[in-house]
């Protein structure tokens, strides 16, 4: 590893600017960050972390609701025994009574708590990012920053400073979309940044939008004891994701007691009173107390000087990238949301530090995308990674799958649940393991295990071979591999595909 001497500026402080600053600072460059909101940038104070941390209170509403069915009787509670945990069948969402403390069974949210908690720790993770920046000698400056034009090098612009910079990398991150006649007021119409300021819970909040963000905060109020209408403009929930996994999912919503409206668009959302229409564009209008939009991020490259300096945008505004995070212009970088590449943090913090090693003259291997693993925090979670079955059904890659229901699981049983599944993909010929889905309680954690294999090119047979638990999930797993292994051999010994 050589020493730098390089003089690096990052425009913007979550993981695609922190992440590619401690790469930087490693390698002996003198690296300025400018960031105007806090350090972990939207991941770590609004987005990600926030959002992740109401979901472990959820995930325990979930637990609680169904503790009666694993024969706990909490002192206080009045309901029957019912069949499964939050997963499970029997699940009803009580729609909460009063504002502040909402749940179902013998537990109530406490929402001021709650809020605080998810602020705190959101602070902490930034106060922890700060210290590790200035551990490596990264300097911070606070404020907004934009290119600027100066001959020789680059200059970065922050209030009356000019900090000039051998490299400068863009990472600034994105904003919520704003529907113009659904503007939110951080009161009854919000975005997802603007939840953590309400002082109750709301009683019936309407989700516009049934993408990732919007099927993670409707599971997780859900749970939390909303009552929940979610609506989404396609046929199903999750319309970018497996079906099967996405139908699991959604069939989980309704049995909870979710009003899910497929094939309805939001044309507005206004104030009534105390509460908020959404108006749909059939002519439909639905009533609730909160409506929160979720429907997608624009780049955040509005006024960081990207036109003047040449760096070139797609007709969406995000920053053109190469797969080594290159923009148009020599010497500038960019990474993460503002490249609209993958929004995912961990995508944006391999961009970052992709785009320092190439800078600093390091060996460096392009972003693959296709070895992603990615999850979206519902209950029951849903967990990817590698090719997908959309890639197979059109003929793009050829595999063979295998999809094991969990209902058979011994520790799904054990522990009363029965949604969800493991699904492996694997090449008929030499029996790699291409890909998998996950659907199942912290299939977030389950997933690695294919995550390895496909990173690493492990066959089916390899996997099969690998000892798991008994009993545990990830033994279906290897379960699921086992299943896969007389396909693959018959193809690589007698050249036909199964
Ligand atoms: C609700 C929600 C949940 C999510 N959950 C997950 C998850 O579980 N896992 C996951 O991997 N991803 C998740 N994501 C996505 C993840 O949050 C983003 O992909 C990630 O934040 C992108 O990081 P970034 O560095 O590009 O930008 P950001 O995290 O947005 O940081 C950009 C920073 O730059 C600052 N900035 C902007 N303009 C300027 C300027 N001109 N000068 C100086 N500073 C500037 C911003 O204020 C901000 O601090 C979630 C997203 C949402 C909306």
């Amino acid at each position: 590893m050589r020493q730098s001497h390089l003089s690096i500026v990052i425009l913007g402080g979550g993981p695609g600017g922190y992440e590619a600053a401690l790469v930087a600072a490693q390698l002996g460059a003198q690296v300025t960050v400018v960031d105007s909101d806090g350090l972990g940038g939207a991941c770590v104070l609004t987005d990600c972390v926030p959002s992740k941390t109401l979901i472990a209170t959820s995930e325990t509403m979930g637990m609680l609701r169904g503790a009666a069915g694993l024969g706990i009787r909490i002192t206080g509670s009045a309901g029957p025994a019912g069949a499964g945990n939050g997963t499970g069948a029997g699940d009803t969402a009580g729609a909460g009574p009063a504002a502040g403390a909402m749940g179902s069974g013998p537990a109530r949210v406490d929402a001021p708590r709650l809020y605080a908690r998810v602020k705190a720790l959101a602070q902490a993770q930034s106060a922890d990012v700060a210290a590790r920046l200035a551990a490596e000698g990264v300097k911070v400056i606070r404020g907004r920053g934009r290119l600027a034009r100066r001959a020789g090098d680059h200059a970065v612009v922050v209030g009356d400073q000019e900090i000039g910079a051998d490299v400068v990398l863009i990472a600034t991150g994105g904003m919520p979309r704003v529907v113009p006649d659904a503007v939110p007021d951080g009161e009854r119409i919000l975005n997802w940044r603007q939840l953590y300021d309400l002082d109750e819970l709301p009683r019936e909040l309407i989700v516009v939008g049934s993408g990732v963000t919007g099927a993670e905060f409707a599971s997780a109020y859900q749970a939390l004891g909303s009552q929940v209408t979610l609506i989404s403009s396609r046929g199903r929930v999750l319309p970018q994701e497996d079906a099967d996994a996405a139908m699991v999912v959604e069939d989980v919503f309704r049995r909870r007691g979710m009003t899910v409206l497929g094939r309805s668009r939001a044309a507005s959302a206004r104030r009534q009173g105390d509460g908020v229409l959404v108006g749909l564009t059939d002519g439909r209008a639905v009533r609730g107390t909160h409506c929160l939009m979720t429907v997608g991020v624009v780049p955040a490259t509005g006024d960081c000087g990207l036109a003047e300096a040449g760096v070139a945008r797609d007709d969406r505004g995000f920053i053109e990238v190469d797969r080594v995070s290159r923009t148009s212009v020599p010497g500038v970088y960019a990474a993460g949301d503002c490249t609209g590449v993958q929004m995912l943090a961990s995508v944006a913090a391999m961009q970052g530090r992709i785009a320092m090693w190439h800078a600093l003259g390091e060996a460096v291997q392009p972003l693959r995308l296709d070895h992603v693993a990615a999850t979206i925090f519902t209950e029951p979670e849903i967990a990817t990674v590698g090719v997908d079955e959309a890639a197979i059904t059109s003929g793009r890659v050829r595999a063979e799958e295998v999809k094991l229901a969990l209902s058979t699981n011994p520790r799904a049983k054990m522990q009363g649940f029965r949604d969800g599944f493991v699904k492996l993909f694997a090449s008929p010929r030499s029996g790699r393991i291409l890909g998998g889905v996950v659907v199942a309680p912290r299939a977030s954690e389950l997933i690695l295990a294919v995550s390895i294999a496909v990173e690493q090119l492990l066959t089916v047979d390899q996997l099969a071979h690998t000892f798991s638990v008994y009993p545990s999930l990830s033994g279906s797993v290897t379960e699921a591999a086992r299943r896969l292994m007389m396909p693959a051999r018959r193809e690589a010994e007698f050249g036909e595909p199964t």
